[in-house]
């Protein structure tokens, strides 16, 4: 076998797109379908400013590499979340990759104004990434906001889409099956959300990692063994082998079919009484948990 555009050898050969290429060949064809991506879903142009929130992982330094390297406006957001080694470990990461594209990176750290992870599991009763989720949430948004970013692009990638999407059928959770989309447009107080590297497969991000020699970090967050997630991209790996192709055509039918037929649904927000942001509550998730904080140190 040999790449489909020259005599080299392939350096991978993608089988739901019948197609080998070699290293080269790779990393333009790889821009040029994450480029399509962002046309085909109008996602955002040239002349918007972009806030890539970037965790140290391969994905979203991956995606924030290809923006800038095309001539896309876009800076870093990374949070700091106060998960121990982990954390400074990535942080690391992140610094480094900003100074050698010579990019911005803003920086949030939870244990300033409210506190890491750890300690915010312990004053609730929901999951590390449920509270992780919400609070990142918060901040992509705050800081967007706040600096004048007219869109917050995400690292996700195919399989991290269709693995939620597959866990969410087979529960029937409609709720999410009516707005998982790779745009989330603006509304009230929320900048428009956008997940470029959605057609793209975590092999595929990691090999354009790779040989662009981005230095990610490898190791996985400690919370990270959310047993769900992983069962069900094993799960779709196993389909994609012996069906290829399936993955990308069960998320794409999905936005083609199954999307429009939910109607949008109209959510009911307001803005927190003590911070601002927009919240389904009169008082935001965040600013609870600061409350609760507060009144465990007033107890103690
Ligand atoms: Fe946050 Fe969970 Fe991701 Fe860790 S695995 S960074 S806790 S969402
Ligand atoms: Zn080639
Ligand atoms: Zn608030």
């Amino acid at each position: 076998m040999r790449c489909k555009f020259c005599p080299s050898k392939p350096a991978i050969y993608m089988k739901e797109h019948r197609l080998a290429l070699c290293s080269k060949h790779y990393v333009e064809w790889f821009e040029r379908y994450v480029i399509r991506t962002i046309k085909e879903f109008r996602m955002f142009s040239k002349s918007d400013k972009i806030l890539v929130a970037v965790s140290g992982g391969k994905d979203s330094l991956a995606l924030w590499h290809l923006l800038r390297k095309n001539g896309y406006s876009a800076d870093g957001l990374y949070i700091h979340l106060g998960i121990g080694e982990y954390s400074e470990r990535s942080k690391e990461k992140v610094e480094a990759f900003a100074k050698r594209i010579g990019a911005q990176l803003r920086i949030v750290d939870l244990s300033e104004d409210l506190a890491g992870i750890p300690d915010l599991v312990k004053i609730t009763s929901r999951s590390a990434c449920s509270v992780c989720g919400m609070v990142k949430r918060y901040n992509f948004n705050k800081v967007a906001r706040e600096g004048g970013y007219s869109v917050v692009a995400t690292g996700h990638n195919l399989d991290d889409e269709a693995s939620a999407l597959l866990s969410n059928v087979i529960n029937w959770n409609l709720k999410y099956l009516g707005k998982k989309a790779p745009v989330l447009e603006e509304e009230e107080g929320f900048v428009r959300k956008v997940k470029p590297l959605c057609k793209v497969t975590e092999k595929q991000t990691a090999l354009y990692a790779l040989l662009e020699g981005i230095d990610f970090i490898e190791e996985e967050c400690p919370f990270s063994e959310d047993a769900t997630s992983v069962f069900f991209k094993e799960i779709l790996n196993q389909i994609e082998e012996r069906f290829p192709g399936t993955k990308l055509r069960f998320y794409l039918d999905y936005l083609r079919k199954v999307m429009p037929l939910f109607e949008k649904e109209e959510r009911d927000l307001t803005r927190c009484r003590i911070c601002g942001e927009p919240s389904p509550t009169e008082v935001c998730g965040v600013c609870r948990l600061k409350d609760r904080l507060k009144e465990i140190a007033h107890v103690k």
